[in-house]
C-alpha cells in the first residue's frame, strides 16, 4: 500500500496509536499500538472506513473540515469503538499530510481510558494515600498524645538535647516541677536550662557532654538552682545517640534521698541523743588532723561523769538521757566553734581544743568543771554532778590517735583517783597498766594470793565530844611494781570478776582483827565501818554469814558498821531491804554512804533500817562554791534527824568545812582535815598518845 511501508513500520513502535486516513476516512496505515487500542488484527484495519470504529462519526468529520480548511492540526478528544464494544476515550491530534501527491490524514491516537484509568487509580490510591496519610497522622498526633500524656505523667524529665550546642529540643512536663518554670519556657529559649545548672557543676556538665562517646550511657549528678533560688539534685542518665545527633536523657530530682542519704551518713557519724558527734566521727576527725596539720598543735580532753551511773540506776534512763543532753549542751557552750566535742562513750566526752596554748586549755578545763557547779533542772528536780578530766597534748604526749585517747583516759583515771570533780594532765609517770582492766584482774589475783591487800582506818570524829567514835575501813592495795592501786580501780574490778567476795572476805577479817586488838586497848565503844558492795549483797546468805563470822570470833555487833552506796541500795531495793533488816537485827549498824549521789526515795528511806546518812564529800568539798551545797548539806543534817538517823560528813578536807558543819550539828565528821586514812598499827600507836581523842588544829595524818 505504502511504498514507503518500511519506514511507516517504525511507527509500529511508538506506544500511541497512529493511523493515516484518506479524505474519505479509509484507513490506509494503523500502527500496531492503534489495533492493540481496539481489540482488532492490526491486518484487519487497513481498508476500514475509520468511521465504523468511532463512537461519534460527527466529531471525526468536523475536524476533518476544520483541518482541511483551516489547514492546520487539531487536537481533539474522541472516543473509538473498541472491538468488543466498550468505549476507548483518546485524544487525537490530526494534521494534513501529503503522500504520494494526495492529501492524507495523520492521526495521533492516544488511549486515554488507560490513562484516565491510570489517572483514577492514581487518583484513588492518592486519596488512599491522603485518608492513609490523615488516619495515619491521626494515629500518630494520637500514639503522640499518648505518649506525651504518658511523659507528662511521670516524675522524671525525659529530654533530649542537640549534640553540638545543646539546645534542648524536647522536654516532658516534669521540668516544670523539678526546675519551677513552665515546659514552654524551656522550649521557647532551648539554652534557658543550661542557665539554671548551679555554677558550681557548670564544668562537670560542660565536660561530661564533650566526653560522653557516641552510642554510650552514662549518669551524672548534679546541681540546678530552681526559679526560687532552691538547690536540686538531679541525677541523670544520658544517651549519645550515634544517628540523631543528640543527647537524650531521663533525668530525676534526688534532693529528697540525698537528704535522707545525708541523714543517714549524719546519723552514723553523730549520736542520736545529743546530735554530737559520735567515736566514729571523732576518730576520723583526729586522724585527718593528724594527717593535715602535722605541726599544729591541739589538746584532747577525755571527760567522764562522775558518779553518773547512780543516776542512771536510781531515777532511770530517760532522766540520765535528759543529763547528757543538757551536758552536751553545756559543752558545747564552752568551746569555740572551731573547737571539737564528741560524744564518746555512754558519759565520756572527748573535746579537741585547735592550736591551743597552755594558758587557754587551763581556763577551758576549769570552765568544763564550773559548768558542772550549777545544778541540772530536770523535770523540776535539781540533780548535781561532777566531772572527771583528762588532758593529753598533741604532740608531746602522743602522735597518734590510739595513744592520744589512751593517755587521756590515764589521765582522766587519775582524776577520779584524786578525787573527781577536777582536771589532771596526762604525765609519762602514770602507769596505764594500771587502768587496763585486763591486767588489774590479774595484779588483784596476785594481791590476793600473797595477801597484798590491806585495811587501813579513817577516823571518824563525834562532833560534840569530838572524840573518835568509829573507824571507817578502806582497803589498800600497795603493789610491789605497780605501787598503791585504788579502790575506785580494783572494786569495780573485782565486783566484775566475783573476785570481790575474797576481797571482802579478807576486809572483814582484817577489821575483825582491828577490832580485837583496839578493843583490848581502848575502853571507850567503837565502831568499824565496812564498805560493802552491790555485788555482795547478790549473795542471798550474805547478812547470815556475816553474822556467824561475828559469833564465830566473838566480836558483839555492835562493833561493826556497814556502809551500803545509796546506788547499790536502790539497784536492788527488795532483795538489800530484806538482808538489811536481817543485819539490824542482828544488832549491825547501816550507814546510807555517799548519800546525796543516788537520788533515793524519801519514802523509801523513812522504811530502811538505817542509822546514819553520810553525806557524800562531792557536797562537802566544793561547800563554799555557791550556796547551793551548804544548803543542801543542811537539809540532809535535818532530814537525818527528822527520821531519827545521824548525819557524817566526809571529805572534811579545811576548817570551814569544819566549822560549819560543826555549826550545823552534822553529827559525824571525816577527812584528810582531820584525819587520814591509816594502818592498824597508826592507829594503836595514836591511841598510845596522851590525848588519844581528836585535835582538830593538828592535823594528823599518813598520806597516800
Ligand atoms: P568511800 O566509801 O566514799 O570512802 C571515802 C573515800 O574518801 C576514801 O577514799 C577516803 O580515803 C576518802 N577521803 C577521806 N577523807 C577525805 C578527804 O578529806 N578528802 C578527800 N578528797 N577524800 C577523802 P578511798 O579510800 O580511796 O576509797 C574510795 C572508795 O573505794 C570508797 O569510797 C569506797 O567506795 C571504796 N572502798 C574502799 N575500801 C573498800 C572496801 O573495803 N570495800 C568496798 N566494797 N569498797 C571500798
Ligand atoms: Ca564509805
Ligand atoms: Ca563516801
Amino acid at each position: 500500500m505504502f511504498t514507503e511501508a518500511p519506514l511507516l513500520d517504525v511507527l509500529n513502535y511508538l506506544p500511541d496509536g497512529i493511523i493515516i486516513v484518506d479524505e474519505r476516512g479509509v484507513i490506509l496505515f494503523a500502527n500496531e499500538s492503534f489495533s492493540d487500542m481496539l481489540g482488532y488484527e492490526n491486518s484487519m484495519l487497513t481498508g476500514l472506513n475509520i468511521l465504523t470504529v468511532l463512537a461519534d462519526i460527527d466529531i471525526f468529520q468536523k475536524c476533518i473540515a476544520t483541518v482541511m480548511k483551516e489547514g492546520k492540526s487539531l487536537d481533539a478528544q474522541t472516543d473509538f469503538l473498541h472491538h468488543n464494544g466498550h468505549i476507548v476515550q483518546t485524544t487525537k491530534s490530526v494534521r494534513m499530510i501529503r503522500l504520494d501527491g494526495n492529501v492524507r490524514f495523520f492521526v495521533n491516537i492516544r488511549n486515554l481510558t488507560e490513562l484516565n484509568q491510570l489517572n483514577r487509580e492514581l487518583l484513588r490510591s492518592k486519596e488512599l494515600v491522603e485518608l492513609q496519610a490523615h488516619e495515619l497522622s491521626k494515629l500518630l498526633n494520637r500514639k503522640n498524645q499518648e505518649l506525651e500524656e504518658i511523659l507528662g505523667s511521670i516524675d522524671e524529665v525525659i529530654w533530649y538535647i542537640h549534640s553540638q550546642n545543646l539546645t534542648l529540643s524536647y522536654v516532658n512536663d516534669a521540668i516544670n516541677d523539678i526546675f519551677g518554670i513552665p515546659k514552654e519556657d524551656f522550649l521557647t529559649d532551648p539554652t534557658l536550662w543550661q542557665q539554671h545548672i548551679h555554677p558550681q557543676d557548670r564544668d562537670l556538665v560542660e565536660i561530661f557532654f564533650k566526653t560522653l562517646p557516641q552510642g554510650h550511657s552514662q549518669t551524672i549528678r548534679f546541681r540546678i538552682i530552681r526559679q526560687n533560688g532552691e538547690t536540686r539534685w538531679l541525677d541523670s542518665r544520658i544517651h549519645h545517640h550515634p544517628k540523631l545527633n543528640i543527647f537524650i536523657g531521663i533525668t530525676s530530682d534526688i534532693t529528697a534521698p540525698k537528704t535522707q542519704s545525708e541523714e543517714i551518713a549524719f546519723l552514723a557519724h553523730h549520736d542520736p541523743l545529743t546530735l554530737l558527734p559520735n567515736r566514729t566521727k571523732l576518730k576520723y576527725q583526729l586522724n585527718s588532723r593528724l594527717e593535715h596539720s602535722e605541726d599544729s598543735p591541739f589538746a584532747l580532753m577525755l571527760l567522764d561523769l562522775d558518779n553518773f551511773k547512780n543516776i542512771n540506776d536510781t531515777m532511770g534512763h530517760k532522766v540520765g538521757d535528759d543529763i547528757l543532753i543538757e551536758v552536751s549542751r553545756r559543752l558545747q557552750n564552752t568551746i569555740d566553734t572551731y573547737d571539737f566535742c564528741a560524744r564518746f562513750g555512754g558519759d565520756e566526752f572527748i573535746i579537741i581544743l585547735h592550736n591551743a596554748d597552755s594558758t587557754r586549755i587551763d581556763t577551758v578545763a576549769k570552765q568544763i568543771v564550773q559548768i558542772f557547779k550549777e545544778p541540772f533542772a530536770i523535770n523540776g528536780a535539781d540533780f548535781f554532778l561532777s566531772s572527771s578530766i583528762g588532758i593529753t597534748l598533741y604532740p608531746q604526749d602522743a602522735s597518734n590517735e590510739e595513744d592520744l585517747i589512751k593517755h587521756a583516759d590515764t589521765a582522766m583515771y587519775n582524776a577520779k583517783h584524786k578525787g573527781k570533780n577536777r582536771f589532771v594532765y596526762y604525765h609519762t609517770s602514770m602507769q596505764e597498766a594500771l587502768y587496763d582492766v585486763l591486767h588489774i584482774e590479774s595484779l588483784i589475783r596476785d594481791g590476793l594470793k600473797q595477801n597484798l591487800f590491806e585495811l587501813y582506818f579513817q577516823p571518824l570524829i563525834n562532833s560534840k565530844t569530838l572524840r573518835i567514835e568509829g573507824y571507817e575501813a578502806l582497803l589498800r592495795f600497795p603493789h610491789p611494781t605497780e605501787g598503791f592501786i585504788s579502790p575506785e580501780v580494783f572494786i569495780p574490778i573485782a565486783e566484775n570478776t566475783g573476785d570481790i567476795h575474797l576481797i571482802s572476805h579478807e576486809v572483814l577479817s582484817q577489821a575483825c582483827d582491828f577490832i580485837e586488838t583496839l578493843r583490848m586497848q581502848w575502853d571507850d565503844p567503837f565502831f568499824v565501818a565496812i564498805n560493802v558492795s552491790a555485788k555482795q549483797f547478790h549473795r542471798e546468805a550474805f547478812a547470815r554469814e556475816l553474822l556467824e563470822y561475828l559469833a564465830q570470833r566473838s566480836i558483839p555487833t555492835s562493833f561493826l558498821k556497814i556502809e551500803v552506796t545509796e546506788s547499790t541500795l536502790m539497784e536492788n531495793i527488795s532483795t538489800i531491804t530484806h538482808q538489811l533488816h536481817e543485819l539490824k537485827g542482828g544488832g549491825i549498824r547501816i550507814s546510807l554512804d555517799d548519800f546525796g549521789t543516788g537520788y533515793s526515795s524519801f519514802s523509801y528511806l523513812a522504811q530502811l533500817p538505817i542509822d546514819t546518812l553520810k553525806i557524800d564529800k562531792s557536797f562537802i568539798l566544793p561547800l563554799f562554791n555557791g550556796d547551793s551545797n551548804r544548803h543542801i548539806v543542811t537539809m540532809i543534817a535535818n532530814l537525818a534527824h527528822v527520821l531519827g538517823m545521824s548525819v557524817t560528813a566526809e571529805g572534811v578536807e579545811e576548817s570551814r568545812h569544819y566549822d560549819f558543819l560543826i555549826e550545823n550539828k552534822i553529827d559525824t565528821l571525816q577527812g584528810y582535815y582531820l584525819c587520814r586514812p591509816l594502818t592498824k598499827e597508826q592507829i594503836l600507836a595514836k591511841l598510845q598518845e596522851e590525848a588519844p581523842y581528836f585535835e582538830p588544829k593538828s592535823t594528823v595524818g599518813y598520806s597516800i
